[in-house]
């Protein structure tokens, strides 16, 4: 890509993407833009040639990005977009880079019940619109109202919860477009009711899950009918390794990078999960993890 346009915020050729994703594995994004606000980033991508592939990036907790890096320009919202806002007594605004954490801290101080499982999911807004992200009986889709997108043609538009097309772990968003803001509504509920759940959810999640290492969270979506992570122990892969990649022995839908895993390894050994799920069960897996940019 010989020039890109103008930008007030910040873009960075050949960035490393590894130190910015929870695997810690990775190649570069051939560009990567942290907009200063909305107006950068829809004035950047209307003048950026529609033949340049954008990808959104959060905290890159759902993400492997393969070794030969990102094509085109990885997006991705700083501070200007990490603000939460109350709008009434039960309804919130929140910036596309802002956390689980933050959005669902705000929304008990404010005394906004039904965002608690935010709490224990790693990763922004834009990630959770994007992904349907959920946990303990609750997703996205459910507190959701709406949200503001830039097109990858720098048309902005706000879709409502019913243009998403949601199902599990899935949304229409169309391919490119970046999630600036969206608008999630809950209900009354004590602030200390909220903490007491929030604190039931973190405790579970400690228990239950490898949270302070190099992961992706769950790899697999759960099929119809089946938990992806009793398959995947049932195949005999709790524990099974390629490299530095191994299927956690805490809970068996991570994968986790045990130091110098590359991305081949991760996707490799998740390959080799799938074949044996399918030759053990009969089950399909299907990948829940991003997978992006080209192999090395
Ligand atoms: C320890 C751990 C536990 C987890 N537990 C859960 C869980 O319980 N439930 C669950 O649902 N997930 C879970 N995850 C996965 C992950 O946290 C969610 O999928 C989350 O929604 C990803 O958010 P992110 O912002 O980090 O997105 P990323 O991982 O950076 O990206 C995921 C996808 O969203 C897109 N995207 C990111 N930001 C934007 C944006 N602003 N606009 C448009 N597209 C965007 C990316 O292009 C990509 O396609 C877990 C992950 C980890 C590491």
């Amino acid at each position: 890509m010989s020039s890109l346009p103008p930008v007030r915020g910040k873009l960075t050729p050949n960035a490393p993407l590894a130190p910015l994703v929870w695997f810690k594995s990775g190649g570069a994004a051939e560009w990567l833009f942290e907009p200063a606000d909305a107006d950068d980033l829809a004035a950047f991508l209307a003048a950026l040639d529609p033949a340049v592939p954008v990808m959104g990036l959060g905290l890159g907790s759902n993400m492997i990005v393969r070794d030969g890096g990102v094509q085109g320009v990885v997006i991705r919202l700083g501070k200007a977009f990490a603000s939460v806002e109350q709008l009434d007594e039960t309804t919130l605004r929140c910036g596309g880079g802002a956390s689980g954490i933050l959005v669902s801290s705000k929304a008990r101080d404010w005394g906004i019940g039904g965002v608690e499982f935010l709490r224990s999911i790693p990763g922004t807004v834009g990630g959770f619109v994007r992904m349907n992200g959920g946990a303990y009986g609750r997703e996205t889709c459910d507190i959701l109202v709406d949200c503001d997108i830039v097109l990858r043609s720098g048309e902005r538009r706000v879709l409502a919860n019913a243009d998403l097309g949601y199902t599990y772990r899935h949304s229409n968003l169309p391919e490119g477009a970046i999630v600036v803001r969206a608008t999630f509504r809950g209900f009354l509920k004590p602030s200390d009711a909220i903490q007491a759940e929030m604190d039931r959810i973190a405790a579970a999640r400690e228990e239950s899950q490898p949270l302070r290492s190099k992961t992706g969270g769950s790899t697999f979506k759960n099929p119809e009918g089946h938990k992806a992570w009793a398959l995947v122990d049932a195949a005999g892969c709790r524990g099974l390794r390629r490299g530095d990649a191994q299927v956690s022995e805490k809970h068996c839908n991570f994968l986790l990078n045990l130091g110098e895993a590359t991305s081949a390894d991760i996707e490799a050994l998740g390959e080799d999960v799938r074949a044996r799920v399918k030759a053990q069960s009969g089950v399909e897996l299907e990948w829940e993890i991003q997978r992006v940019g080209v192999a090395k």
